[in-house]
């Protein structure tokens, strides 16, 4: 399967890594929406959020607590920060591997666009 982010799971494709272990890995965004823009995906490839079920449920709060960790280790957690997942067409997913996005260092708007 010819996956991006698969690719930077398995080290194929290069990324500016932030965090990563058995499970997950944080990468810097190639086109920042924000003054800090990371994805955390699970390395196990997943097309999109309707394909989790109740056996993902440890990994998707992983991707949480990930994300959580990485904002606070920025030094994001008081003044906020915005984690999202798109899905599919009217979510506005591009890539076809589950990613949540943190986005922090500016004001995020509500509601979104
Ligand atoms: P989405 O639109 O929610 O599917 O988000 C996909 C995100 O992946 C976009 O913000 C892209 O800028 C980002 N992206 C695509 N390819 C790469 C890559 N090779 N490395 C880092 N980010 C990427
Ligand atoms: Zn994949």
């Amino acid at each position: 399967m010819n996956c991006i982010f698969c690719n930077v799971a398995a080290g194929n494709t290069p990324a500016d890594i932030v965090y990563q272990d058995d499970e997950v890995v944080a990468f810097r965004d190639i086109h920042p929406q924000a003054p800090t823009h990371i994805l955390v995906i699970p390395r196990r490839h997943i097309a999109t959020v309707n394909e989790l079920d109740a056996a993902d449920t440890q990994l998707a709060g992983r991707l949480i607590l990930t994300a959580k960790r990485i904002a606070a280790d920025l030094g994001f957690a008081e003044n906020g920060y915005r984690l999202v997942m798109n899905t599919n067409r009217d979510g506005g997913q591009t890539v076809f591997h589950i990613h949540l996005h943190l986005l922090a260092g500016r004001h995020c708007h509500w509601p979104p666009g």
